[in-house]
């Protein structure tokens, strides 16, 4: 099979011709048809995350279909359409997996991590940590879904239940987490890199009550703020628009230094926290929702050997929504 494979950090993908892997018992074979690029895979290539298995396959927002399984396989049968994201193993027994945190299990592997991911024609992933997507998506347009809305959906329910929210960073997680807000009936409120008119437009077409810089002040106090972007200084610019009980909800995997800030802006109950990965609860909830609202992805398709050409733009904002690897047919 055709695979990008990155060797560490510093270096380009490089395109190989590779075995396609075999499923083990509770695996499943899948015939990759979109795999979307994700802000974590530029932290991966970037050398940020420090733990990645070489050569790996990067890419966990896959879909696909079951091209062969393993014996332990019953939740899925050949030719079915699946996702694959991020969390793709967890021990179940550790304090955290048994009290509903599988997002923080002590031994969690990670797909396109610590496991080969979706920047290739196949890829194998445990059928627990697989999901059936929702009709109506085509593969290209699911793909975002798998982790930009996953995860997105994670932090949006970690900010709470207040009316106006803040998005810092409005990228593939921010464009969908916006459409599901606007649906709930919240105000939403976009902030860019300054001086980015295109992605303050793109936000006010997808219902942003306001859109604006990073460091411009909203017209209201905000009731909560996710930040997308990995940047920390985006910390106590997020906690100056928030209100006196307000969250802070940091959204990325890795994010630059938090500058020190004076105590004034965390006074009145406001609250600073992350996210981190997902559980499988999650994503059967978020694919539930996005076709109830419906959640709409904007994508950029690139045919997979231009891997590397969809990282660049990702990591200089030249995208709208979400960049798509696609296999060659
Ligand atoms: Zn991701
Ligand atoms: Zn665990």
């Amino acid at each position: 099979m055709q695979a990008m494979i990155f060797d560490g950090p510093g270096k380009p993908l490089r395109p190989a011709t590779a075995t396609s892997p075999s499923p083990h018992d509770d695996q499943i074979l899948i015939r990759i048809a979109a795999c979307a690029v994700c802000r974590t895979d530029l932290h991966i290539v970037d050398g940020d995350l420090r733990d990645p298995k070489l050569p790996l396959v990067p890419g966990h927002e896959i879909v696909g279909r079951v091209a062969a399984k393993g014996a332990r396989v019953d939740r899925f049968a050949i030719g079915d359409r699946v996702g694959v994201p991020w969390l793709g193993w967890t021990d179940g027994v550790c304090a955290f997996c048994r009290s509903g945190r599988e997002n923080l299990c002590e031994r969690a592997r990670f797909t396109g991590y610590q496991i080969d991911g979706g920047f290739a024609e196949f890829a194998v992933a445990d059928h627990r940590f697989c999901f059936a997507l929702p009709d109506g998506y085509g593969d290209v347009e699911a793909a975002p879904l798998m982790c930009a809305g996953l995860i997105g959906y994670r932090a949006l329910r970690a900010a709470g239940d207040g009316r106006r929210l803040g998005l810092y960073g409005f990228g593939a997680a921010a464009h969908i987490i916006a459409q599901v807000a606007v649906w709930q009936g919240r105000e939403v409120y976009a902030f860019t890199r300054p001086g980015d008119e295109a992605s303050q437009r793109f936000a006010r077409t997808l219902g942003a009550t306001w859109a604006g810089g990073s460091d411009a002040a909203p017209p209201h106090l905000l009731d909560a703020a996710l930040i997308f972007a990995p940047v920390g200084a985006l910390v106590p610019a997020a906690l100056r628009a928030v209100d006196k009980g307000g969250t802070v909800v940091c959204a990325g995997i890795h994010m630059s230094d938090i500058p020190a800030f004076p105590y004034a802006l965390l006074w009145g109950e406001r609250i600073v926290r992350s996210v981190a990965n997902l559980t499988r609860r999650d994503a059967e909830e978020f694919l539930a929702l996005a076709p109830l609202v419906p959640v709409k992805t904007s994508v950029r398709p690139y045919p997979l050997a231009r891997a590397n050409e969809a990282l660049d733009d990702l990591r200089a904002g030249r995208l709208e929504g979400a960049a798509v690897l696609v296999p060659a047919v």
